[in-house]
């Protein structure tokens, strides 16, 4: 097993890794910039090192620093969370040739799934479905494009090949427009990801977004712990999430999770994933694959028992699974509220000082976070400072949970989204289930317009 992890990362998920890494017997190692040296994780940590200033770029984005804090503390793992350097193959290819384990996929599969073409390429090979689209990079010939949009079918989506976090994306209604459309969306991809690569797909109209979460070892064995409905998003950005997703059955489940695990063999994956779909009428076509823990991993823990964390840690050191497809049996219900300093109404950052603060508890709830009473949120980072998670019997009694939990919630000194989440909760539709990714957005809007009335 590992001896020591260094936690190449901050906040919520770092005081998430040590946690698990704790309770294994692993010892820790917080890495950490100038304006973090106040953080949870860093406190609780069994050593930490200064690796530089605030901004990420000279600290949780420097890779020399990051190896040789590992180096001097002796370490023999690196967790890179998610965000940050999580996804960077360059990073993952130096933290192993520094002779140190990378807690995630080999560098060569990150490099494959960062690339949304050759992603796509090798989901379409391992029989994954994905969305109607052109078959790899667009051309440059004019005509030869808009041959391939017409194959299609309007409205199509370009998407950039390099592109991530909601960027590098352009809805395109009518023919008139295409060429355009391409031309700028290459412009920007080029400026953005340094890859001008883009490709074409069908754009869905009303689709959810529902993902796969998979564990893989070296050992040839691959499981999926079910889906998670991401569908509530705002900028592309999840704010709820929910295990499982409402009306999927256990045939389309088993079906749509097979085809994952097997892809997993395949690619020869390692750790653990999540296949992103959009979902339309009964169908499921895959988007990207993240190859990392995500932000929304704890409403899978809990209604799965598996602590995902903890298995990324045993596959690393070339362990086993723990757990074969048949010791997985989804009970209950959960949903995940991320918790964001920021206002409820206009969403500008809300960084500062936690004057004061009170976090939910009881039964079917959890809460991860890193902040605490007289804790100074830094406005160098995301606005992410906690999840709150309730775990029912059935869905309405884990939203049942969660009205209480965010009735309780009471943080002051800073703004906080907490608002928006208790008026989420009583919404019908929402609370029927199996709303579009549109749903938020266009709920925003009418209340943005109740709001000027
Ligand atoms: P990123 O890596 O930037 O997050 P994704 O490929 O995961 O990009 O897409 C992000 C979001 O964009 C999806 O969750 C969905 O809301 C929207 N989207 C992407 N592709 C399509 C499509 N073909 N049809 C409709 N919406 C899409």
């Amino acid at each position: 097993m590992l001896n020591k992890v260094l936690i190449a990362n901050r906040g919520e998920i770092a005081l998430r890794v040590l946690r698990a890494c704790r309770e294994m017997g692993i010892a820790t190692v917080a890495v950490h910039s100038e304006a973090d040296r106040d953080s949870l994780h860093v406190k609780l940590a069994d050593e930490s090192v200064c690796i530089g200033p605030a901004p990420s770029p000279q600290s949780y984005l420097h890779i020399p620093a990051i190896i040789a804090a590992a180096e001097v503390t002796g370490a023999d793992g690196i967790h890179p969370g998610y965000g940050f350097l999580a996804e960077n193959a360059n990073f993952a290819e130096q933290v192993e040739n520094s002779g140190f384990i990378f807690i995630g996929p080999k560098a060569d599969t990150i490099r494959l799934m960062g690339d949304k073409v050759s992603a796509k390429h090798a989901m379409i090979a391992a029989g994954v479905p994905c969305v109607p689209g052109s078959d790899g990079a667009l051309p440059d010939n004019p005509d030869e494009i808009l041959k391939i949009a017409d194959k299609v079918g309007f409205p199509v989506i370009i998407k950039a090949s390099g592109g991530g976090g909601g960027r590098g994306m352009r809805v395109v209604e009518k023919k008139e427009d295409l060429l355009k459309a391409v031309e700028m969306t290459k412009a920007e991809a080029q400026a953005a990801f340094g890859n001008p690569m883009v490709y074409m797909e069908r754009f869905l109209q009303r689709p959810r977004h529902i993902e796969i979460q998979v564990l893989a070892d070296e050992h040839g064995n691959a499981i999926y712990l079910g889906e998670r409905d991401c569908s509530m998003q705002r900028r592309h950005q999840k704010i709820i999430e929910e295990a499982p997703a409402p009306f999927i059955t256990p045939e389309e489940r088993r079906k749509i999770g097979e085809s994952c695990t097997e892809a997993c063999k395949r690619i020869g994956y390692r750790g653990a994933g999540t296949f992103e779909f959009l979902y339309e009428d009964g169908e499921f076509f895959f988007i990207e694959m993240n190859t990392r823990v995500q932000v929304e991993h704890p409403v899978t823990e809990l209604i799965t028992g598996v602590d995902i964390v903890q298995e990324q840690l045993r596959v690393a050191a070339g362990l086993p699974l723990q757990y074969t497809q048949d010791d997985i049996v989804l009970e209950g219900h959960a949903f995940e509220c991320r918790i964001n300093a920021e206002d409820p109404y206009n969403f500008i950052p809300s960084p500062g000082w936690i004057e004061s603060c009170h976090l939910p508890g009881g039964l079917g709830v959890r809460v991860d976070s890193h902040i605490y009473q007289g804790y100074k949120i830094p406005p160098n980072y995301d606005s992410l400072i906690g999840k709150i998670c309730t775990l029912g019997k059935d869905r309405a009694q884990a939203a049942a949970k969660m009205r209480v939990a965010l009735a309780e919630l009471a943080i002051t000194g800073i703004k906080t989204n907490a608002p928006l989440h208790r008026d989420l909760f009583q919404d019908a539709d929402f609370l029927q289930g199996g709303v579009s990714i549109h749903y938020l957005e266009h709920w925003l809007q009418e209340r943005k317009e109740k709001l000027v009335k």
